[in-house]
């Protein structure tokens, strides 16, 4: 991936793709204090645009101030860099990965006078782990790593070091043949994916797990809208036990990358009615239709949610 062509936005300046390279003692590197986004950018019928990327920025320069990482820039001067990087790079459809990060100026826990650096990479992105796990959906695995405490880290903070976390859960569900985890909270009560939130339904309605233990989802937020608002469905924030995913109708994850993918089944439980899953698709299909910039079916009120590139 670091030996392309390209542009990479570093710290207000865009340095070729090969040269983005950084000292070993960069202190973010040793002790994972640092935050970041996931960004989507999607070809539409008027061109690129950044799917809720003011949300994205806010939460980057939330997690940034959460973790008092001192850093000085705003969100207009990130969107626009984030704009900028796809027309350097070509992009349409693509991810961006904004990250904040201390630089090499010292050593340990009480290391002083570190830099704070924002770089932005952006890539092309068709599909996050299958073409066709949207429709067959997945095999997760129920991990015995339990997820962030809101008393160990800041769950709200997009913090790097929280992927240790994910990436123990995740690799050991992928070596057992599963396609991702479901992780529980330190109280063993429903959390989410590695890197997606989670939904159910039962009898027409959506459950969702309360912002706690779980990331705060922009998709997550973006399917409660359109449940809401677009379907009349009521959605429940709250407190999820494993035995209720186990006996939902449906399941389904949510996150920027991958979008809307259905769970097929539980630890070997099959969700619902196999491949039936009418409200999974309507969600997909309506999501689908909104990131790409539809605007039929009432989707223009939503046009905020993209910014042109
Ligand atoms: N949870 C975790 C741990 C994540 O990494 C992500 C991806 N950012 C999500 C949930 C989904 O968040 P979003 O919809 O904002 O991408």
């Amino acid at each position: 991936i670091s030996d392309r062509d390209g542009w990479f936005w570093l710290n207000g300046e865009f340095i070729p793709w090969r040269e983005a390279k950084t000292h070993l003692l960069t202190h973010t590197l040793h002790y994972g204090m640092g935050c970041f986004e996931g960004v989507r950018a999607y070809d539409g019928p008027n061109g690129a645009h950044l799917f809720r990327v003011e949300a994205h920025t806010r939460r980057l320069l939330d997690s940034a101030h959460s973790l008092d990482m001192g850093l000085e820039t705003t969100a207009p001067v990130l969107i626009e860099a984030q704009c900028e990087a796809l027309r350097r790079n070509g992009l349409t459809n693509a991810y961006l990965k904004p990250t904040v990060y201390f630089g090499a100026e010292g050593m340990g826990l009480r290391a002083q006078g570190l830099s704070t650096n924002v770089m932005i990479p952006a890539w092309y992105l068709d599909h996050y782990i299958s073409a066709d796990a949207a429709e067959q959906g997945l095999r997760v695995l129920t991990s015995s790593w339990s997820r962030h405490h809101v008393n160990i880290s800041l769950c709200r903070a997009k913090t790097n070091g929280h992927y240790v976390n994910s990436m123990l859960a995740l690799n050991t569900a992928v070596k057992a043949g599963f396609d991702e985890t479901l992780m529980l909270d330190p109280e063993g009560y429903v959390a989410e994916g590695s890197a997606e939130n989670i939904f159910l339904v039962r009898d027409g309605v959506l459950h969702t797990p309360e912002v706690t233990s779980c990331l705060q989802g922009i998709t997550r937020d973006t399917v409660i809208v359109l449940a809401r608002e677009r379907l009349g469905m009521t959605v429940h924030e709250r407190r999820i036990t494993r035995d209720e995913v186990y006996t939902a109708d449906e399941a389904f994850f949510t996150g920027t990358a991958a979008e809307i993918l259905p769970i097929r089944e539980l630890d070997g439980r099959q969700i619902g009615r196999g491949g039936e899953r009418p409200v999974t698709r309507e969600i997909q299909r309506l999501y689908r239709s909104l990131v790409r910039g539809e605007r039929d079916n009432g989707l223009a009120a939503y046009r905020d949610w993209l910014h042109p590139v």
